[in-house]
């Protein structure tokens, strides 16, 4: 009894630190140069799109359904995935994140981010000429069909009838579980709530912060994060029932670390649902 007060004072307190998040700052703080600098392969974010590339063209993550979980402001982890599968849900706790999506997704008046650059490099490791962009940019709005409320501390994170009977072939979730997470166990616990979107056999695309205990989610609004290693993230995969396929690594060099987080490393999961 007192344990689970315990854990919904944990997630309230977390829920309560997201009531300030301004999607324009945080858009600001990391999805512009240094940490998006497509000149330099040693950039944080062209490093995910490499793994996100890698990940949806080898062959084996496959379907009609791809789901991302706490999309946030962003729209980088399923511009690969979006080539891939016919349909793309993307979801967020805050209705502010997903104003902000239906933004771009409406053509783009008033967004926060030019998200152009994004679809240029992406078109690139596709082999596509850059300025296939404007195709790409076509397919996610013809393919997104929603953007959907989530709350991954809940055993049923989206609405009952938000997914086909089934469940998801794919899920996508960046930053996400850590940063929502008041501690270890929540985090492991997250990720066993998530794994019940998926269909057996599906997968799971994790890209997730190392070492981090906080971040800066607008000026003056420190959100905790649970500061994680590999060794403990590829232990809660297992306790939730995920086979890990790859986990790859990435350590952010000095001049990426610009004071919005103290962020020390980036993993990057493919996992399976047995
Ligand atoms: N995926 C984006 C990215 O890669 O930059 C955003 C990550 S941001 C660090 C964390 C996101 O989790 C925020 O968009 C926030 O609104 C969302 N969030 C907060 N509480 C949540 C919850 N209980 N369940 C799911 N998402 C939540």
């Amino acid at each position: 009894m007192m344990e689970e007060k315990g854990k919904e004072n944990g997630v309230a307190a977390m829920a309560a630190c997201y009531q300030k998040f301004d999607p324009a700052a945080y858009l600001q703080y990391n999805y512009t140069p240094p940490r998006a600098d497509f000149t330099r392969k040693d950039s944080i974010v062209p490093w995910k799109l490499a793994c996100l590339h890698r990940a949806f063209t080898e062959g084996d993550v496959n379907g009609e359904l791809l789901v991302d979980i706490g999309s946030g402001p962003t729209l980088y982890q399923v511009l690969s995935g979006c080539e891939v599968f016919s349909k793309v849900l993307l979801t967020d706790y805050l209705e502010v994140n997903r104003q902000e999506l239906r933004r771009w997704l409406q053509g783009g008046e008033g967004c926060s981010l030019d998200w152009t650059p994004y679809l240029q490099h992406v078109c690139k490791l596709e082999g596509r000429r850059p300025s296939a962009w404007t195709e790409k940019a076509a397919k996610l709005r013809q393919t997104v069909a929603d953007v959907l409320p989530v709350d991954v501390h809940s055993s049923q994170p989206l609405a009952p009838d938000a997914l086909p009977p089934g469940g998801a072939d794919c899920l996508v979730s960046c930053f996400c579980l850590e940063s929502v997470s008041p501690d270890l166990p929540a985090f492991t616990r997250a990720l066993a709530h998530i794994q019940k979107l998926l269909r057996p056999g599906g997968h799971l695309l994790l890209i997730g912060a190392l070492g981090e205990s906080y971040y800066f989610g607008g000026p003056g609004v420190r959100i905790p994060v649970v500061p994680l290693n590999e060794a403990q993230v590829c232990d809660s995969l297992k306790e939730s029932d995920y086979t890990l396929i790859r986990l790859e690594v990435y350590t952010l060099p000095q001049d990426m670390r610009v004071g919005v987080d103290d962020v020390t490393g980036v993993f990057f999961v493919k996992a399976r649902k047995e």
